[in-house]
């Protein structure tokens, strides 16, 4: 019988290890699903901007199914754990950061600790990080954002634009 993986249990399958940051990224996958709800439209595509590259990302692939290949996971390095999901089509976006003191999780130095000491302090924050009260673990914003940024930062050309031939091209674009 074939048992299907909880969310969890996919993330990590999908990471290969199990770590604080991933947990941060699961969580915040989950809290950036149930605040924006059913999706706008039936063609609207969700994009997760990154404002730090970590291995919480992985989740927004697993559990938003956004991917870097499509180009709707994007990073845009400021070094801070601040997560803004938008879905195209909307003016509307959601931003998490998540607050300072969970940080403090991720920045441990483990160097003068042994192998179990460190497990332990590795397990003691993805429970701190999956079981804190959410107003405590991060803050979440519903933000405008101009329909302009959206179009372009977000959705693909046209696909009336994408099978135009270039200018210039003397072969004919193929008809049926
Ligand atoms: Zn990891």
């Amino acid at each position: 019988m074939c048992i299907e993986k909880s969310p969890w249990e996919q993330v990590i399958d999908f990471h290969g290890h199990t770590c604080p940051e991933i947990s941060l990224g699961y969580r915040v996958a989950q809290i950036a699903m149930r605040e924006l709800g059913i999706r706008p439209a039936p063609n609207s595509e969700l994009s997760v901007i990154a404002d730090t590259h970590s291995c919480a990302l992985d989740a927004f692939q697993v559990l938003n199914h956004v991917t870097y290949g499509r180009g709707n996971l994007k990073v845009n390095e400021k070094k801070s754990h601040i997560y803004h999901f938008q879905y195209s089509g909307t003016s509307e976006g959601l931003q998490i950061s998540i607050n300072t003191k969970m940080l403090e999780h991720l920045a441990v130095a483990h160097d003068h600790l042994t192998t179990r000491e460190k497990q332990n302090k590795n397990l003691e924050a993805i429970q701190s990080i999956l079981g804190t009260e959410e107003t405590l673990f991060c803050t979440i914003l519903k933000v405008k954002l101009p329909r302009v940024v959206d179009l372009s930062a977000f959705s693909k050309p046209e696909a009336t634009e994408q099978s135009l031939p270039p200018p210039h091209c003397s072969i004919a674009p193929q008809s049926s």
